[in-house]
């Protein structure tokens, strides 16, 4: 018997049957835009031999207004649709199946031509939406039914409708967004009425045995949502209509809530779906934070949902079904939520990948094959970037050491696992030490390797990481000043005041770290949803605390500076980089830009504004930590330069200035494949 039968359990839909209960959900990745329909396909390919028991293809646009940005992909022609096919073939050739999102942006389309209900502009785009006339709602209808047919003749065994999410669909259900007074606004009657005619609409157009999902918003996270009686009156109202599966949507992308960061608590809203389990008889997905399968296996066993949706724990690992069927579970490469590689790449106009897995979308350039000549590789370095060269140069077939002098593998991620609301880290280190285990790679921690000790070696990497930087502030020598590592490795007392200086990614870490008290409101769903003023939706309209946030108080009071005369946070992760700010608003955190660090003494850290060095001011603490940033060390392979060996240099040690784990684990694991 499987760990997972409820997981692994199939889906009879009547006409068809899904082989579990794992839909890999809708991403926007780039690749279609790109036109490259080869690297699509295979993207998709990998996924359905990797086990997903239905796959839901990036957002297509209906229509050229309803695009997320002008030119977004869609099915506009017969030439899309032979697009498409490539893209289903090689599916259903994979054994999977796949059904193409339609998504229709509304005023959240990042373009001049974008429409909605009414012209009530959005937060997250600059551009007005023109309110639709009777013939414009008629003509979106058509094109919502027009997109399925295609896809049903490209294909698809299905399409989802986007209805939740604050698209399109869902701006036509609350006052928030629609404010018209014909018969479109005004009763939820009428503000409902486009989805359910969508729906009908895409029924009529693909016939009877044709998945159509339909992604229901459960709970709006923003003013004047929908109330629970009307999300549950619409669920009926879409089953009816012709829905097969209703999927689930947490949050409006506009809600100032984070619903899938990595702080949020693994499966924090599977509560939420279960609310509507028992009120259609048509099967319910839930969605958000789930990331493992025993995470998967609890939702569907505590009766919150008939499946689990996971989109970005896909691009992680496309094998993450098949290596639970097969008993390999540790064997996942975990998605840790960090959105560095995927969303931030999206918002930024780059191909989505994974952090963890530089593979992901890259499946057609980034590809190894065994060595022709295994060789004797040495590694120095086990963080993120001399991990991931020796699992793939070891998968190649060489011969490799890993060294370290620490007593531990991880580098920085053991630093990162200790900050509240990275707890995912720690199971990313889980999964490099049970894959080195498993693998050959000979592990020498404790080991301070010399030029000398690497005599005998054909390839040496050296990932010798980071060493912090020194700021170079007088008085910086006293027992009170401390740097990030000291603080992150709990190695040194912190006192009741504190000032950080330095406000980069450790910077932001370090200030919640000191400032939360007790457990991370991330291990304590309660503790969270009090702390971001989450209520439950069937007592609040979507789901808003009437008292809104209720923090727990700082464990101390902390000033965090930089030099820099700008916002705090700036260089932060363009999706979680509002979350890092808000919370540590939330614990009060002073932060200050555009300082000169004058001295540290007995009084505190002297500090001034600007170039003439004007405003002299005391910052009265008991500890000072540095997080100044970080320099590479280079020093051994400067002494092998020295000796006439070229090592290869990745990660922080070849270039220190915004070093992070996605490029040390891109970089390394490049390099093993061309070893
Ligand atoms: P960083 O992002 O480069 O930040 C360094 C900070 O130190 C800046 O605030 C900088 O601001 C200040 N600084 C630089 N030189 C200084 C000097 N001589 N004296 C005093 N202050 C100085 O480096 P980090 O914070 O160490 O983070 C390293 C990398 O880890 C980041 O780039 C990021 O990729 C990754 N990381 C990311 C996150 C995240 O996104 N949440 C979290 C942790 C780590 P001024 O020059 O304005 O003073
Ligand atoms: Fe998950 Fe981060 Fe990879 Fe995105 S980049 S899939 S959030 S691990």
């Amino acid at each position: 018997m499987t760990s997972y039968p409820k997981m692994l359990a199939p889906l009879d839909l009547g006409f068809t049957t899904l082989k579990n209960r794992v839909l890999m959900g809708s991403m926007h990745t780039g690749l279609e835009e790109r036109g490259d329909w080869n690297r699509v396909a295979e993207f998709y390919a990998a996924r359905a031999r990797g086990g997903a028991g239905l796959i839901v293809t990036g957002g297509m646009a209906p229509n050229r207004e309803g695009g997320v940005f002008p030119g977004a992909a869609g099915l506009f022609s017969d030439e899309d649709i032979a697009n498409h096919k490539s893209v289903t073939d090689r599916v259903h050739d994979a054994g999977g199946k796949i059904a193409m999102q339609i998504l229709h942006a509304g005023r959240y389309a990042y373009g001049p031509e974008c429409v909605s209900a009414s012209p009530v502009k959005s937060p997250i785009s600059p551009f007005p939406p023109k309110e639709l006339d009777e013939e414009g709602i008629d003509k979106q209808i058509k094109d919502f039914a027009t997109s399925a047919a295609r896809a049903k003749r490209a294909g698809y065994d299905g399409v989802e409708v986007m209805g939740s999410e604050g698209y399109f669909l869902n701006q036509f259900l609350v006052t928030h967004t629609n404010k018209r007074e014909d018969g479109w606004g005004g009763s939820y009657e009428n503000r409902m009425r486009l989805p359910i005619a969508v729906v009908r609409a895409v029924r009529e157009a693909v016939g009877p045995d044709f998945i159509i999902i339909y992604r229901l918003s459960m709970i709006d996270l923003v003013p004047n949502g929908s109330s629970f009686d009307e999300v549950i009156q619409l669920a009926k109202e879409i089953e009816a209509a012709g829905a097969t599966i209703l999927n689930t949507g947490i949050g409006w992308h506009e809600a100032r809530i984070p619903t899938i960061a990595t702080s949020v608590p693994r499966a924090a809203f599977t509560w939420v779906t279960k609310k509507l389990m028992g009120h259609v008889s048509i099967p319910v997905i839930t969605s958000n934070r789930i990331n493992h399968p025993e995470v998967a296996e609890n939702v569907l066993e505590s009766g919150c949902a008939d499946m689990v949706s996971m989109a970005r724990p896909f691009l992680a690992d496309a094998d993450f079904v098949a290596k639970a069927e097969q008993g390999r579970a540790d064997e996942i490469a975990p998605c840790i939520a960090c959105n560095q590689a995927c969303l931030d790449h999206t918002f930024g106009g780059k191909i989505s990948t994974c952090l963890v897995n530089p593979r992901a979308c890259y499946e057609t350039d980034l590809a190894w094959q065994p060595a022709e000549k295994p060789k004797k590789v040495a590694i120095v370095g086990a963080g993120p970037a001399g991990m991931s060269t020796a699992l793939v140069a070891d998968e190649r077939g060489h011969e490799v050491t890993l060294f370290d002098r620490a007593d531990e593998i991880g580098g920085q991620l053991n630093m990162a696992k200790q900050v509240p609301g990275k707890e995912e880290f720690w199971g990313l280190v889980d999964w490099y030490r049970t894959m080195l285990a498993k693998s050959g790679v000979t592990q020498r921690l404790n080991t301070e390797v010399t030029a000398d000790d690497l005599d005998g070696f054909d390839e040496v990497v050296i990932a010798t990481g980071v060493t912090p930087r020194d700021p170079e502030i007088a008085g910086q020598d006293r027992d009170n000043v401390l740097t990030y590592i000291d603080v992150l490795r709990g190695k040194a007392p912190v006192g009741d005041r504190v000032a950080i200086i330095g406000a980069g990614g450790i910077g932001f870490d370090v200030a919640e770290y000191l400032t939360q008290k007790g457990d991370s409101p991330t291990e304590n769903l309660d503790e969270w949803l009090a702390e971001w003023g989450v209520a439950d939706p069937a007592e609040q309209r979507g789901g808003l605390a009437p008292e809104g946030p209720q923090p727990e108080a700082p464990a101390r009071h902390a000033v965090l500076m930089q030099r820099k005369a700008k916002a705090l946070g700036k260089g932060l992760g363009k999706t979680t980089g509002w979350i890092h700010r808000a919370t540590l608003k939330m614990k009060q955190v002073e932060m200050v830009g555009g300082v000169n660090y004058e001295r540290i003494d007995d009084q505190g850290l002297h500090v001034s504004s600007g170039e003439a060095r004007e405003n002299p001011r005391v910052v009265e603490c008991d500890t000072v930590v540095l997080c100044a940033g970080q320099v590479s060390d280079r020093s051994l392979a400067d002494a092998l330069v020295a000796k006439g060996i070229n090592p290869h240099v990745i990660g922080g040690a070849d270039v220190a200035a915004e070093l992070d784990a996605k490029r040390a684990i891109n970089q390394g694991t490049r390099l093993a494949a061309e070893l």
